[in-house]
């Protein structure tokens, strides 16, 4: 089985500065790092990390072969990113020496996915297969409506939230995955609790506290505990449990398997400093003892 990913490819470009710049500074930064990263490649890094066959729908500018090379050495299948003209997605991370940061967004390339690209990768899709959106690209709708026509586990990591795309493609999803800020502010724009929405399987991540997975069929959840380490950088932990359950399910795992593996592996990730280039791979998630 496969995972198809339509997701956000980003160049996280991090500056280190003296003190965040002010309306009208000009700063010369001290030292300057280029990283992979967006929600889409990390979660197709994640899953590829578990294990998966993990095919990235997506879309890069000029400037985005060496992410594009990045992932297929992390062992995505790169073929349905679509090379465009003009910017890649990326961020402008600026860190001062305590650490604080300012963050811009250019989406890019990841707000141009040509619609043609979408139809052709999932025309490849076959019944059993999953396919995962976010929301750092367009395409959400189009990409459900034809998963869910396809018979494919549809999953949606709601992130970064907008109410009226989850609304959009509710109808859609067999899956939901939201950490406890979205799952309130769904809630707020829907009047619905998770239970209540109309997904099968609905999972709310709750940071140092674990998870609770809704399956709202049976009416019935689950907790599940975080596994205790002292975190040194939470960056990419939602990504990597997203990939690692996806991953998990797609391999045959039932759900409290596959939310206990992608714990252990988002609970190996907070450990680290970094994003995609850091996600555990499963040999270190079964041999980490905590
Ligand atoms: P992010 O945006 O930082 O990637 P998120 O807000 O989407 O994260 P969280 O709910 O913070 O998602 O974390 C996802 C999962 O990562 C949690 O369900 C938990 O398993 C694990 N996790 C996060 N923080 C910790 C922590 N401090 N200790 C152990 N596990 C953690």
């Amino acid at each position: 089985m496969a995972i198809w990913n339509l997701g956000s490819i980003n160049a996280d470009l991090i500056y280190a500065v003296p003190h965040l710049p002010t309306a009208g500074e000009t700063l010369a930064a001290t030292a300057m790092d280029r990283f992979l990263g967006g929600k889409g490649a990390n979660m197709s890094v994640a899953a590829a990390r578990a294990a998966a066959h993990v095919r990235h729908i997506g879309a890069v500018g000029a400037d985005g072969g060496w992410m594009v090379q990045r992932l297929l050495e992390y062992g995505v299948d790169t073929r349905h990113i679509a090379r465009l003209d003009g910017a890649s997605g990326h961020a402008l991370i600026f860190v001062d020496a305590a650490g604080e940061n300012q963050i811009v967004i250019f989406p890019g390339a990841n707000r141009a996915v040509p619609e043609t690209a979408i139809q052709a990768a999932l025309a490849e899709a076959g019944a059993g297969d999953t396919l995962l959106i976010q929301n750092e690209t367009n395409g959400q709708a189009l990409a459900a409506r034809i998963g869910r026509d396809l018979g494919l586990r549809t999953a949606y990591a709601a992130a970064p939230f907008d109410a009226t795309a989850v609304q959009a493609v509710l109808d859609d999803l067999d899956m939901l995955i939201l950490n406890a800020v979205e799952a309130a502010q769904l809630e707020a724009a829907t009047g619905l609790s998770p239970a209540a929405l109309p997904v099968r399987d609905v999972i709310v991540t709750l940071g140092a506290e674990g998870a609770r997975h809704f399956d709202t069929v049976s009416g019935e959840f689950r907790d599940y505990p975080a596994v205790p380490v002292t975190p040194v950088d939470t960056t990419g932990a939602g990504d990597t449990f997203t990939g690692y359950v996806l991953a998990g399910l797609d391999r045959g795992m039932a759900m409290p398997q596959a939310i206990t593996q992608a714990m252990r592996a988002a609970a190996i990730m907070v450990t680290r400093h970094g994003t995609a280039d850091v996600i555990p791979d499963l040999k270190d998630v079964l041999a980490a003892r905590f």
